[in-house]
């Protein structure tokens, strides 16, 4: 089954081609600048060099249009007609409290997505552009299957999910935690529960999603009970360059003291906080990793700072599990930084976690990294969000077949 994976944002799209039998990448690229002056279309064929263009990109429909030109060109392309492609993923940002699982996009579900754009004014709109230009240009037999941020975490139980606001907060303006990254949370859960021969229904524990944005996860018996990420994603752990949770008072302190308005306490909390914030070097764990080392003390702030939330939520968020399988680290900074994975372990001794220090070195794999003596199993598992997707769209266009 050949599985197209689009990513679309405002103004790039990235995709992903694969081949679900053999879950093999086919090939992928990314389109960036779309409606700009100077495009950039990126194109990758499996075993090939990257090919590198630079064309205008008029829209999305322009964008898309070049995808399928290349993934069907005589030479480089992988499929002979555009027919040969059997369903196409989207990645959905927001599906509200209404889309609790992947959808087929027809008219009633976009509608709903439609709908949730003003929880997710700056991603749905370019989510969902992506998914018109696609079912114009496809035709109109091969089924499009949305796959949402937050669905994985639909299951949250409303302890989980109310926040201690006037009940009405939630009743009358759907003020409630969504929660983020839930097809990052939902695939390494997966991967960790395989790995261990634990059948994914059965699987509990922490998934620790560490990116640009972050966010962590208890997962029971397969489901997402609790995440970290809320209403938005400017809370739970700090970011790159979001704060991450902090004392609302302080907001009230820079409207009322500091005469800021909406917009710039947005830009203050969501661009200028985190790693950057407290570094002033980058958001880039990768650069204030460096600085620590030598000996730059703001850095090594941000990277206690960061340390100490990440094993307050592991902590706080097993009070939501009766066991604990593993606790999962992955994206960016999860799956490549050995130093944070340790600092963050020293926060769990009292679960008696011991790292083994050879196996935490690995990177890029699929592995557990405590040594047998841990009161905790802890593992790395690379996130791949892309698959997740090809893999949710094989499952939805199966069940509408039969
Ligand atoms: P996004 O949320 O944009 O998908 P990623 O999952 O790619 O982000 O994560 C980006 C973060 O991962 C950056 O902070 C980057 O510094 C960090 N990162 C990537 N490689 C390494 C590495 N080798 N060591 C430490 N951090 C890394």
């Amino acid at each position: 089954m050949k599985i197209l994976v689009i990513n679309s944002g405002s103004s790039s799209i990235k995709f992903q081609f694969f081949d679900l039998d053999t879950e093999e990448v086919l090939c992928k690229g990314l389109l960036e600048r779309i409606g700009q002056d100077e495009g950039i279309f990126n194109y990758t064929k499996k075993d090939e060099e990257k090919i590198v263009k630079n064309i205008p990109i008029e829209d999305h429909k322009d964008g898309l249009e070049l995808v399928l030109e290349a993934i069907t060109d005589n030479e480089h392309g992988v499929i002979n007609s555009i027919n040969e492609i059997d369903a196409v993923g989207h990645r959905i940002v927001h599906g509200g409290d209404r889309i609790t699982d992947s959808v087929i996009l027809n008219e009633e579900s976009l509608k709903i997505c439609e709908e949730c754009s003003v929880l997710a004014p700056l991603h749905n709109p370019p989510n969902l552009m992506g998914v018109y230009a696609l079912k114009e240009l496809l035709d109109e037999k091969i089924p499009h299957v949305g796959v949402f941020d937050t669905a994985f975490h639909a299951t949250m139980p409303e302890e989980s999910f109310i926040y201690p606001l006037p009940y009405a907060m939630y009743t009358e303006h759907g003020i409630r935690r969504f929660g983020f990254h839930g097809t990052s949370h939902k695939y390494v859960a997966m991967k960790a529960a395989e790995h261990l021969g634990i059948p994914f229904e059965k699987f509990s524990g922490i998934t620790v999603h560490l990116g640009n944005g972050s966010s962590i996860t208890a997962v029971r018996d397969g489901k997402s009970v609790d995440t970290s990420l809320g209403y938005g994603t400017m809370c739970g752990v700090p970011m790159g360059t979001r704060a991450g949770d902090f004392d609302p008072a302080i907001i009230l302190y820079m409207i009322e003291k500091l005469g800021l308005d909406a917009k710039d306490i947005n830009g203050t909390i969501y661009k200028a906080s985190g790693l950057l914030g407290l570094s002033g070097i980058s958001s880039d764990y990768r650069d204030v990793e460096s600085a620590a080392r030598e000996g730059h003390g703001r850095a090594q702030i941000a990277i206690d700072v960061l340390t100490h939330s990440i094993g307050k939520y592991i902590l706080a968020l097993s009070a939501n599990l009766d066991k604990i399988d593993a606790v999962v680290f992955t994206a960016g900074i999860g799956e490549n930084s050995a130093s944070l994975r340790k600092l963050v372990c020293n926060k769990l001794k009292v679960l008696g976690v011991k790292l083994d220090e050879t196996e935490n070195l690995k990177r890029g794999v699929t592995t557990v990294i405590s040594s047998v003596d841990s009161g905790v199993r802890i593992m790395t598992v690379p996130t791949n969000e892309e698959l997740m997707i090809a893999l949710e769209t094989k499952r939805l266009t199966k069940k509408s077949v039969s």
